[in-house]
């Protein structure tokens, strides 16, 4: 078996081969060669910690596994180590034997940016100029760096409901080379793309905040109550999502849902536009939406890169179990 230390991951996973891993998984998805299992969270009833696993298995990149891990709270304060915490196992489709154990908090914060930056390659106009971030928090920072990267964009606006954490996007923005503005939501008409990433559980962004033309990539809503967009915006957007079945029941879709304002039908997996099979943005005008919900397969695809990277650079440790 071989183990990939949490502290590899940074200098072994680049941009690059988490984007490529995340968007051939999205692709195997949606030509019925990667499916997802069932999701379990459960609060374990043991310092307020949220548990569970995501797993699947991908027969196109021959990865089967899950990633284990959650929430707690109180790691912060109590351990000095971060709140959210996974590890990623994969096993050996042939026979079952564990293959690797790879750190997984580093590589979620990949596998997510990644996915929006998947849509914003397949649904974004192509002359994108104003990049637009509703959130500054932990994630926000890996969405931005990434996307930077997939259009010329000539400058980054950016709203947070606690504005003292904006500095992270200014941060990263001037990485780029790019100018910071602060806006209010109603700024954001502003944007050509705008990456959704808070732990909001109320509408932010509505309609009436984003011009026609804009790609949406709605990242912070993984949890059955979480929301970060209006109804009326959802509704007047052409929906795509990582995997349907997630964003009816956990993902933005979930409120259209619910209010009989939209069907499942109304939602494309984005692997459909990978795979050619559904043409994406049909014109300048449309709002594209993406319903980024993060699924296991996308922490099997990461974690299978990092293995196959830390072989490659000698960092895998070996150990006979
Ligand atoms: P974080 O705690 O570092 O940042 C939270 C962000 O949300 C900050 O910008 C904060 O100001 C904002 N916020 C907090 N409460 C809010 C509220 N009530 N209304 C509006 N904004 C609020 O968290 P993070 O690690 O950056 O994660 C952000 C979100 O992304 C979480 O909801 C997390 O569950 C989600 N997430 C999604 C995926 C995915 O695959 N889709 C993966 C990882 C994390």
């Amino acid at each position: 078996m071989i183990i990939v230390p949490e502290n590899e991951i940074a200098s072994l996973v680049t941009r690059e081969a988490a984007f490529q891993a995340v968007e051939n998984v999205f692709a195997a998805m949606a030509s019925g060669d990667a499916y997802n299992f069932p999701v379990v969270r459960e609060a374990i009833g043991h310092v307020d910690a949220l548990y569970g696993f995501k797993g699947g298995f991908d027969k196109a990149g021959m990865a089967l596994g899950l990633k284990a891990g959650g929430y707690w709270p109180n790691n912060l304060e109590t351990h000095n180590v971060i709140n959210h915490q996974s590890t990623v196992f994969l096993f050996d489709p042939d026979t079952g034997m564990v293959k690797a154990m790879v750190g997984g908090n580093m590589l979620t914060a990949l596998r997510t940016a990644a996915a929006s930056s998947v849509s914003i390659k397949h649904l974004a106009r192509q002359d994108a100029k104003v990049m637009g971030m509703i959130g500054a928090g932990h994630q926000a920072k890996f969405q931005l760096r990434t996307a930077l990267e997939h259009r010329n964009f000539e400058k980054v606006i950016g709203w947070n409901l606690h504005p003292e954490m904006l500095s992270n996007l200014e941060e990263v923005a001037n990485e780029a080379s790019l100018p910071f503005e602060v806006v209010e939501l109603e700024g954001m008409t502003e944007a050509d793309v705008i990456i959704t990433i808070t732990s909001s559980f109320d509408p932010i962004l509505l309609k009436d905040h984003v011009q026609p033309g804009t790609h949406l990539a709605c990242m912070g809503t993984d949890t059955k109550g979480k929301q970060e967009v209006g109804v009326d915006l959802m509704t007047a957007a052409t929906v795509f999502t990582d995997e349907i079945a997630q964003s009816i029941s956990i993902g933005e879709s979930q409120h259209a849902i619910a209010e009989g304002q939209m069907k499942e039908s109304d939602i494309t997996p984005l692997g459909a536009v990978i795979n050619g099979v559904h043409k994406g943005r049909v014109s300048d005008d449309e709002i594209t939406l993406f319903d980024g919900t993060g699924v296991g397969l996308q922490d099997l695809a990461v974690a299978s890169a990092a293995v196959e990277l830390a072989v490659a650079n000698g960092k895998a440790i070996q150990i006979d179990i």
